[in-house]
């Protein structure tokens, strides 16, 4: 159940300290890079259930979780100190990939890998799964999770602009039990100190979705369309996500009138970007009732 890269750390850590569940890792730098900082010493934790992982969140204001580490090795080479990493991979019940009524139901710690190989998506969210496996490159769809993609929180990750305009919902567990958020109302509205345990996404016979990341970093645009009903979600243009949603035939005028301003810099101007989102949005529409999806 670990990735690779999570494994490496934890065992890390386990090697040069007794194993009574929680370790502290003291780092002499041999094996990290120059360009990197040696890592600050922390405490592990490896809870077995979701209301453990909790409790450890509650516990420690200054613990996070690691799930396949890609986002969280890498901030805490650049300097972030983590007092308590608490590690998923003991915990079960978090990475299954199951069909309810009316919605597939993602755990958390599905890779990106368990995304673009189950069966189940390929045959009732085939759409999806086309557009998550664009996701990064091979060795990091075999180590990323969906729910580190989400709540790394990095404007220019695809997973919450594709799950914002799919209409999906995140599950987190809290202290206070189990909270239920639109993936369209982004990361400021998660709830704090909670595990992100699944992710639902509902299954609709006449959905549709279209994914552009062409203009990748400067702009990407997904698609979800309901006959005429339209979700446009915008990545990498602002700080955040942004998702609109209206008719089709309000595309053009009423999506660029709410677009904030977007990101001004030397790689696309503000007046670029905007004007890309409209093009993207309406070509995908476009794309969409012509039958292709790509
Ligand atoms: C070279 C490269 C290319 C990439 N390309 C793309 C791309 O094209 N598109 C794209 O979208 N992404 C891309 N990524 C990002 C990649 O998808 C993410 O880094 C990865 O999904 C993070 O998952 P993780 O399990 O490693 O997260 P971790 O590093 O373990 O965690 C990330 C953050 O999420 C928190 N967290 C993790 N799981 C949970 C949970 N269940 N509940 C609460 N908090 C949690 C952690 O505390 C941490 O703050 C790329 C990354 C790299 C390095």
């Amino acid at each position: 159940m670990h990735s690779s890269l999570a494994r490496f750390f934890i065992d890390k850590a386990a090697s040069d300290f007794e194993p009574a569940g929680m370790y502290t890792h003291a780092t002499d730098a041999g094996w990290i890079s120059r360009t990197h900082r040696a890592i600050a010493p922390f405490r592990l934790q490896q809870p077995t259930t979701p209301s453990e992982v909790v409790q450890a969140l509650i516990e420690s204001e200054d613990s996070s979780i690691i799930a396949g580490g890609i986002d969280l090795v890498r901030r805490m080479r650049s300097g972030n100190s983590q007092d308590t990493l608490i590690d998923l991979s003991a915990v079960s019940g978090l990475r299954e990939i199951e069909d309810h009524a009316g919605f597939i139901r993602i755990g958390a710690l599905a890779t990106h890998w368990d995304v673009e190989t189950s069966p189940l998506l390929a045959a009732r969210l085939p759409a999806f799964q086309a557009a998550w496996k664009t996701i990064g490159n091979v060795r990091i769809r075999m180590t990323g999770t969906v729910g580190g993609n989400l709540m790394a929180a990095e404007r220019a990750y695809d997973g919450p602009v594709l799950l914002g305009v799919s209409g999906a919902k995140l599950v987190f567990l809290t202290d206070g039990g189990e909270v239920k958020i639109a993936a369209s109302d982004g990361a400021g509205s998660y709830p704090s100190r909670a595990l992100l345990t699944a992710i639902e996404i509902p299954v609709m016979p006449n959905a549709q979705l279209g994914f552009d990341r062409t203009l990748k970093p400067v702009v990407s645009v997904a698609v979800g369309l309901v006959d005429q009903d339209v979700s446009v979600g915008v990545g990498c243009a602002h700080i955040s996500p942004f998702f609109w949603s209206g008719k089709v035939s309000e595309v053009e005028a009423a999506l660029a009138s709410a677009l904030p301003e977007p990101i001004d810099n030397p790689m696309g101007s503000a007046a670029y970007r905007r004007r890309m989102v409209t093009v993207l949005a309406r070509r995908l529409i476009r794309h969409l009732h012509e039958g292709d999806a790509s």
